[in-house]
C-alpha cells in the first residue's frame, strides 16, 4: 500500500539516538581507565625480592603502607646516586628527579609482611652489629654504625589513602552496566518503532495510531471490491455517531460496539482502512497484539489509556484489528493461564461498559475466530453487532480483480470474468496475489504489459500454495459440490418440517468445507419423529442428489451421513421414537464410553438394523422427492455453478415460493449445513 510505503519513508529519515552509543561510550571509558597511569609513577617490585635483597642492601630510606594493602618505598638520597637505580631516579615524564616513591608492591596479608620484615630487620641488625664489633672505630666502622641506626630506626608508616578516580569507578561502573541493561531491554520491548528515548516512559500508553482530518489515508470505499452490505453497515456506524438524535429520539440505544467477521484476507483490515478515510470523525486504529507486552500490566494500562485518549476525541471510532489476541475466552485453561491477557481482556470490557453510546465512541473489531472470543465481548451491550466479510462470490471475485488490476499495466482484452471463474474460493488477499505475481510473471518475461497468459499462470502459482492451506475446487468437482448443494436445498424446500433455508452456496467456508447449505433454525427444543425424519432426509438430499443426477456417490456426504447417524441412533436409543425397540432409553450419560451394553445382544442387533432401514427408508424417499424435483434441482445447480451462492429469495424466482408456510426469517443464524 502506498500509503504505508510514504510512513515508512518518513520515519528512515527521522534521525534516530542508536543506543549503540552507550556501549561504545562504555567500552572506550574502560579502556582509557586501564591505559591510564596510576597517579604515582613508582615502579612495582616483587615482595621477596625486596625483603631479601632491597632491604638488606641499606639503600631504603622509608616505607609507607597506603590502605593496609600497598607499600611504597623511597630510596635514600645516597642509593638512588647507584647506577642500578637509574631508572627510578628520574620522573618518567619530565625527566626529573624522582621524589619517590621508587617502588611498590601490594601485600596480601600485612600481618604476614609485617612479621617477615621484622625478621628480616632483625638479621640484618645482627649481621651489621658483627660487623660494627669488628671495623671497631675507623671510618667504616662509623660508617657501618651510621646504617645500623638507620636500619633500627625503618619501620613502616601507615597511611590511609582515598583514591579518588578508582573509587569512583567502582561505584558508577555496576550502575553504567544496569542502566546500559535497562536500555537494552526497554528498548526491545517498545518495539523499536519510531525511535527516541521517551519511548521507554510511554510503555503504559496505547499504540494507536489516530487517523483525523489532517492525516491522509489512501484508501477509500472504492478500493474495497464488493462486500457492499458491510461497507452500508460500517458507515451506518458514522451516522450514529454524526447524528445520534436522530436514532435516539424514538428511545433506541446507539450499539457501542461492532465486530467484523470473516475468514482471513477478506478485506476486514482493508475496510476498516478505508473507513477511517471515509468517516470525517477521528478514527483510532490498533491492533489487539498491541496490547500484549512481557510487563504485567501494561495491556490493561494500554487499554485505558486507548479509551482515554478516545473519549477526548469523541465523536470517534475506535478499531481493535485481529482482537482475538485479546479476547480469547478466559480462565479456560488454568493450567497455563494467561493472565495478563485475562487482564487486558478484563480492562476492555470494563471500559466498554464505562461509557455510553452517547458519548460518542463506537468500537469497531475484527476477528477471523470469533468462535474463540469470549462470551463477555459478544453479549450485547458490547460487541452486539456482527458484519459478516465473507469470501467473495463470482461477481465479488470480478471486482475486486478490476480493483487490482487498475494500478497494472494489462493488455486491454484481460478476461477478467474468466479469472474471477477460475478462482473459486478465493479469498480478496488471494486475489491481490494473483495480481501481484501476474506482474511480476510478466515482468521476468520481459513484457510490457501484462497479458491473459500470466494471469493464469498467476492463479496456478498461487493455487499452488493454496491447495495446502484450503480446500481449492477444481471446475469438475465444482459441478458436484453444486447438485450436492441443490439438493440439500430443493429436498428441504420440498419437506414440509425441514428448517427454512438461509442460503445454500459453494463457496468453501472456512479452510475444511466444501460448501453449504444455511438453514433458519426454529425456535424449538421438542420434535416429533415427522420433523426428525424431514431432517434427516434433508441432509441425506445431498447424496441422493449425487446418485439421481450421476448415478454414483462421492465422498462429499461423509459429514452428513456422520450426523444422520447420530441421528438415527439417537432416535432408537435415546428418544424412544422406534416401535421395534419400544419406549426404552439407553441414555446413560455416565457410561458413554463404557464397553458394556446395558441391552442384550438381541436388541443391539435390532437397534443397528432399526437404524439401518430407518436410513433407507429416507434415503429412498430423499431420491424419489428430488427425482420427482429433478427440473428443480438441475435449475439451482446450474445457477449455483453460475453465481456460487443464491439466497431464498433467489430460489423463490427460481423453483417459486416454499408449498409451507414459514414464520418470518431472522436475520442472524448460524445452522448451517457444512459439507467437509
Ligand atoms: P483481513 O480480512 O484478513 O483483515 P485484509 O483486509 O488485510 O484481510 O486484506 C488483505 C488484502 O487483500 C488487502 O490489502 C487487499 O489488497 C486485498 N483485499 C481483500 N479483500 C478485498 C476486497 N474486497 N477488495 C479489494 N481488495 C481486497
Ligand atoms: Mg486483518
Ligand atoms: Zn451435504
Amino acid at each position: 500500500m502506498s500509503n504505508k510505503a510514504n510512513n515508512d519513508k518518513a520515519d528512515s529519515k527521522k534521525p534516530k539516538f542508536n543506543y549503540y552509543w552507550i556501549y561504545g561510550l562504555i567500552l572506550v571509558g574502560i579502556i582509557v581507565m586501564q591505559l591510564m597511569p596510576s597517579q604515582n609513577t613508582a615502579t612495582s617490585i616483587n615482595q621477596e625480592k625486596f625483603l631479601r635483597e632491597m632491604l638488606t642492601s641499606g639503600d631504603v630510606g622509608d616505607l609507607v603502607v597506603v590502605n593496609r594493602e600497598r607499600v611504597e618505598v623511597y630510596l635514600t638520597e645516597e642509593a638512588l646516586a647507584k647506577p642500578i637505580y637509574e631508572e627510578v631516579s628520574k620522573t618518567p615524564l619530565m625527566g626529573r628527579k624522582n621524589p619517590g616513591p621508587h617502588y611498590t608492591f601490594s601485600v596480601g596479608s600485612i600481618e604476614n609482611f609485617e612479621n617477615r620484615l621484622a625478621d628480616a630487620k632483625s638479621k640484618k641488625i645482627a649481621a651489621l652489629q658483627q660487623e660494627v664489633n669488628k671495623a671497631g672505630n675507623s671510618d667504616t666502622g662509623k660508617k657501618l654504625q651510621k646504617e645500623l641506626e638507620s636500619t633500627s630506626m625503618l619501620g613502616p608508616k601507615y597511611v590511609t589513602r582515598e583514591d579518588w578516580l578508582s573509587n569512583t569507578i567502582a561505584w558508577t561502573l555496576p550502575f553504567l552496566i544496569l542502566i546500559a541493561v535497562w536500555l537494552f531491554i526497554m528498548r526491545r520491548v517498545s518495539g523499536g518503532v519510531g525511535g527516541g528515548g521517551g519511548q521507554i516512559f510511554n510503555i503504559g500508553k496505547s499504540k494507536a495510531t489516530l487517523f483525523d482530518k489532517d492525516s491522509k489515508v489512501n484508501v477509500s470505499f472504492e478500493d474495497v471490491a464488493g462486500l457492499e452490505e458491510a461497507k452500508e453497515e460500517v458507515m451506518e456506524i458514522v451516522d450514529f455517531l454524526k447524528n445520534p438524535q436522530k436514532y435516539t429520539a424514538l428511545g433506541g440505544k446507539i450499539p457501542k460496539g461492532c465486530l467484523l467477521v470473516g475468514p482471513p484476507g477478506t478485506g476486514k483490515t482493508l475496510i476498516a482502512k478505508a473507513m477511517a478515510g471515509e468517516a470525517q470523525v477521528p478514527f483510532f486504529s490498533i491492533s489487539g497484539s498491541d496490547f500484549v507486552e512481557l510487563f504485567v500490566g501494561v495491556g490493561a494500562s494500554r487499554v485505558r489509556d486507548l479509551f482515554k485518549q478516545a473519549r477526548e476525541k469523541a465523536p470517534c471510532i475506535v478499531f481493535i484489528d485481529e482482537i482475538d489476541a485479546i479476547g480469547r475466552a478466559r480462565g479456560r485453561n488454568t493450567v497455563q493461564g494467561n493472565d495478563e491477557r485475562e487482564n487486558t481482556l478484563n480492562q476492555l470490557l470494563v471500559e466498554m461498559d464505562g461509557f455510553s453510546s452517547e458519548k460518542g465512541v463506537i468500537i469497531l473489531a475484527a476477528s477471523n475466530r470469533p468462535d474463540v472470543l469470549d462470551s463477555a465481548l459478544l453479549r450485547p451491550g458490547r460487541f452486539d453487532r456482527q458484519i459478516g466479510v465473507d469470501k467473495p462470490d463470482l461477481s465479488g471475485r470480478e471486482k475486486i480483480f478490476e480493483v487490482h488490476i487498475k494500478p497494472l499495466t494489462v493488455v486491454t482484452d484481460i478476461d477478467v470474468k474468466k479469472l474471477a471463474e477460475q478462482t473459486a474460493g478465493f479469498a480478496g488477499a488471494d486475489i491481490a496475489n494473483v495480481c501481484n505475481e501476474a506482474a511480476l510473471i510478466a515482468a521476468r518475461r520481459d513484457k510490457k504489459q501484462i497479458d491473459n497468459q500470466d494471469f493464469q499462470d498467476a492463479i496456478d502459482r498461487v493455487l499452488g500454495g493454496l491447495e495446502k492451506k484450503n480446500k481449492i475446487i477444481a471446475p469438475h468437482e465444482k459441478e458436484i459440490i453444486a447438485y450436492h448443494e441443490a439438493g440439500h436445498a430443493v429436498s428441504g424446500w420440498f419437506l414440509q418440517h425441514a428448517h427454512p433455508l438461509l442460503k445454500v452456496t459453494i463457496i468453501p467456508r472456512g479452510t475444511a468445507a466444501l460448501g453449504y447449505a444455511q438453514y433458519v433454525p426454529k425456535e424449538q427444543y421438542l420434535y416429533n419423529k415427522d420433523q426428525l425424519m424431514d431432517e434427516i432426509c434433508m441432509t441425506l438430499g445431498g447424496r441422493a442428489a449425487e446418485e439421481v443426477i450421476y448415478g454414483k456417490v462421492s465422498t462429499g456426504a461423509q459429514n452428513d451421513l456422520e450426523k444422520i447417524t447420530k441421528m438415527c441412533y439417537a432416535m432408537v436409543t435415546i428418544y424412544g421414537m422406534n416401535d421395534k425397540v419400544g419406549n426404552v432409553s439407553f441414555h446413560d450419560p455416565q457410561n458413554e464410553y463404557g464397553f458394556q451394553k446395558p441391552y442384550s445382544d438381541e436388541t443391539a442387533t435390532m437397534i443397528d438394523e432399526e437404524v439401518r432401514s430407518i436410513i433407507d427408508n429416507a434415503y429412498e424417499r430423499t431420491k424419489a422427492l428430488l427425482r420427482e424435483k429433478k427440473e428443480a434441482l438441475e435449475t439451482i445447480a446450474q445457477e449455483l455453478i453460475k453465481r456460487e451462492v443464491l439466497f431464498r429469495a433467489d430460489l423463490v424466482s427460481l423453483i417459486g415460493e416454499r408449498p409451507f408456510s414459514e414464520p418470518g426469517t431472522p436475520k442472524l443464524s448460524m445452522n448451517v449445513q457444512v459439507d467437509k
